[in-house]
C-alpha cells in the first residue's frame, strides 16, 4: 500500500508543470513546510535583491534613490503587479502598510460614504484583527458591529448596513465565501463590501472587478511569499475614488506631498490610500515573491493546491487515518489549506514539528495544514502523512515537551 502511494507520488510529481519552480525556493534540507499560508517561503532571488537594494540603492545612492531607483513609485508598481492576481486593474491597488491598518482605511471609508448607515456586518469567527478594527471604530462612535453566522449573513444585511466585510477563505477552517454572491447581496441592500483576501491572494483566483467589489485588502506575507511583516495591499473600486475619504490623511496621501502645503488634498487615485512614507526594504523583498508567484500563475497554482491537497486526503483515508476534518472534503470549496480538529491539536502540531513537518495549530484545537503550491511536491504528502500517523500511532505528543505553548502559535 504504502509503495503504491510513493509510486502515484513519483508519477505526479513527474507530470507537474510547476515541479521547476521549487528550486526557486531557499527550503531548509529535511523540512517539510506545510505553513506557507502563513508565512510563505523565501524565495532564492531575495537576498540579492534586498542587498541590492541595501548596498546599491540605499548606500550608495542615498536619497536620490528615491527618484532615481523608482522608490517613490514602488508603492503603486507592486500595487499593479498585485491587480491581475485578484481581477482589478493596475490603478485600482496599493501596496501599503499592514492588512490591519489597510482594514482601518477602508471601513472608515466605507462609513463615510453612506449616509444614515452605521453597521458594519461579520462572521463570528472572523480573523481577529478584522473584527478587532472595526471594534475600535466602535468605540470611537463611528460604527457598529454586527455578526451573523454563514447560515444567516444575507437575511443579516438590511438597511442599517453600511459594509459587509468578510474573509474570502476562511484563516482556520479554509471556507470559501462565493464572493460574486455575496457582493451582490450587499449591493441589493444598499451597502457596500469589504473582502479580505490575505488567505487567497496568489492561490486562489479571485475576480473582484467581475464581481463588482468595493474594496479589499490582503496580506503580502502568506503565498505572496514578501517575507515576515511583509507591506499588504489595499484594492479600491476606481468608481469610488473620487468620493474616497480615509482617515489617516498622511503626507504621502497627498496630491503633493513634496508641495509641503499646510493643508491635505488627497491624491485623486489610489494613491489616496497612502499614509506615511514607503517601507522600500519591505516593498522590495514583497516584489520578488509578487513577480515570483504571478510569473507561475495563479490558476496553474490553484489547480496543483487542490491536487495537493486531495492527494493528502487520499494517503490519510489509505493509511486508515481517522482526523476530523473542519475543511470542506470537495477542494473546489475550499482555500489551500486542510484543518484537523483533534483534543490534542497543539501537541500533535509540536511532535510533527519537531519530525520536520512545519503546520501550526489554531486555538483552541485545530491542527491546520497549508499547502503552497509553488514549492511542495507530491512526494511531500506522502512523507507527511506517513510523520502524522507515527504521531498519533505511537502516541508520541503525549511526550511533555510538546505540551507547552510557546508565544507564536
Ligand atoms: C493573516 C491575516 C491578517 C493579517 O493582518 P496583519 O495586519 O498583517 O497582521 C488579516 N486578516 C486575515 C484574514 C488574515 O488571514
Amino acid at each position: 500500500m504504502t509503495e503504491n502511494r510513493w509510486e502515484r507520488a513519483r508519477e505526479l510529481d513527474a507530470a507537474d508543470p510547476l515541479s521547476g519552480f521549487r528550486e526557486r525556493f531557499s527550503l531548509p534540507e529535511g523540512i517539510i513546510y506545510l505553513d506557507g499560508n502563513s508565512l510563505g517561503a523565501l524565495p532564492k532571488a531575495t537576498p540579492e535583491r534586498m542587498l541590492q537594494v541595501i548596498e546599491e540603492e540605499w548606500g550608495e545612492g542615498l536619497i536620490r534613490s528615491w527618484n532615481d531607483s523608482g522608490w517613490f513609485e514602488m508603492a503603486s508598481r507592486i500595487g499593479g503587479k498585485i491587480a491581475p492576481l485578484i481581477g482589478a486593474s493596475p490603478n485600482e491597488v496599493i501596496a501599503c502598510d499592514s492588512t490591519s491598518v489597510n482594514l482601518f482605511k477602508l471601513i472608515a471609508a466605507a462609513l463615510d460614504m453612506q449616509t444614515g448607515r452605521k453597521v458594519i456586518l461579520s462572521e463570528p469567527g472572523n480573523f481577529p484583527t478584522d473584527l478587532y478594527m472595526i471594534a475600535g471604530l466602535e468605540k470611537q462612535g463611528l460604527a457598529e458591529r454586527r455578526l451573523a453566522d454563514r447560515a444567516s449573513l444575507t437575511d443579516a444585511i438590511d438597511g442599517d448596513v453600511a459594509l459587509l466585510m468578510l474573509t474570502h477563505a476562511h484563516y482556520k477552517t479554509g471556507e470559501l465565501f462565493d464572493l460574486e454572491l455575496l457582493t451582490r447581496a450587499a449591493h441589493e441592500a444598499g451597502a457596500m463590501v469589504l473582502w479580505d483576501l490575505s488567505h487567497s491572494t496568489g492561490v486562489l483566483p479571485v475576480d473582484l472587478n467581475a464581481a463588482n467589489a468595493d474594496f479589499a485588502v490582503g496580506c503580502g506575507y502568506k503565498y505572496l511569499c514578501g517575507g515576515p511583516g511583509a507591506p499588504a495591499f489595499a484594492f479600491v473600486a476606481e468608481r469610488h475614488h473620487a468620493d474616497l475619504a480615509q482617515p489617516l490623511t498622511g503626507w504621502f496621501g497627498h496630491s503633493a506631498p513634496f508641495a509641503f502645503s499646510d493643508d491635505y488634498d488627497a491624491a485623486p487615485g489610489i494613491e489616496q490610500l497612502l499614509c506615511g512614507t514607503s517601507p522600500v526594504l519591505g516593498l522590495a523583498a514583497l516584489e520578488v515573491g509578487i513577480d515570483l508567484i504571478a510569473g507561475i500563475g495563479v490558476e496553474r497554482l490553484h489547480q496543483k493546491s487542490r491536487a495537493l491537497s486531495d492527494f493528502f486526503l487520499e494517503c490519510m483515508e489509505e493509511s486508515g487515518l481517522e482526523l476530523e476534518l473542519v475543511s470542506p472534503p470537495n477542494s473546489g470549496q475550499r482555500g489551500s489549506q486542510l484543518s484537523f480538529r483533534h483534543e490534542h491539536a497543539h501537541a500533535i502540531c509540536q511532535a510533527l514539528i519537531a519530525r520536520g513537518v512545519i503546520g501550526d495549530f489554531r486555538d483552541p484545537d485545530i491542527l491546520r495544514l497549508g499547502f503552497a503550491p509553488a514549492y511542495l511536491r507530491f512526494r511531500d504528502m506522502v512523507e507527511a502523512v506517513g510523520h502524522l500517523g507515527e504521531v498519533l500511532g505511537s502516541g508520541e505528543w503525549r511526550k511533555s515537551e510538546f505540551n507547552r505553548r510557546a508565544v507564536v502559535t
